[in-house]
């Protein structure tokens, strides 16, 4: 293997359309089948971790680390903004509390 990546690899590509599928699949089944749902998540993120693909901030806010339950806001999450240290708190079904910094400088 080489020690660079190079640009012309097509598997970080691939890694990554097939986490964001594997995502939307997992959004669509989280009322009706959340067990299903929980393993879709475990895989994109195994597959993530294989390819050395990073989620990225956006990514991040779409499921719980802890129990990898898609999130959907409403649904199994409460989402709370803390003004004074400007972080999004995300409350999960599990108990888990995950914080997200949030700007005013980049909202913009
Ligand atoms: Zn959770």
């Amino acid at each position: 293997m080489s020690k660079f990546k190079s640009s012309l690899d097509p598997l970080p590509v691939i890694a990554n359309r097939r986490i964001d599928t594997l995502l939307a699949f997992a959004k669509s089944e989280v009322r009706a089948h959340p067990d299903l749902a929980k393993r879709y998540v475990k895989l994109a993120r195994a597959i993530a971790m294989r390819h050395r693909v990073p989620l990225g901030r956006g990514r991040k806010h779409l499921f719980c680390q802890e129990c990898n339950l898609p999130w959907v806001v409403g649904y199994n999450v409460k989402v709370r903004l803390e003004p004074k240290t400007r972080r999004m708190i995300y409350s999960c079904k599990c108990g888990k509390r995950t914080a997200f910094v949030y700007s005013k400088k980049r909202a913009k």
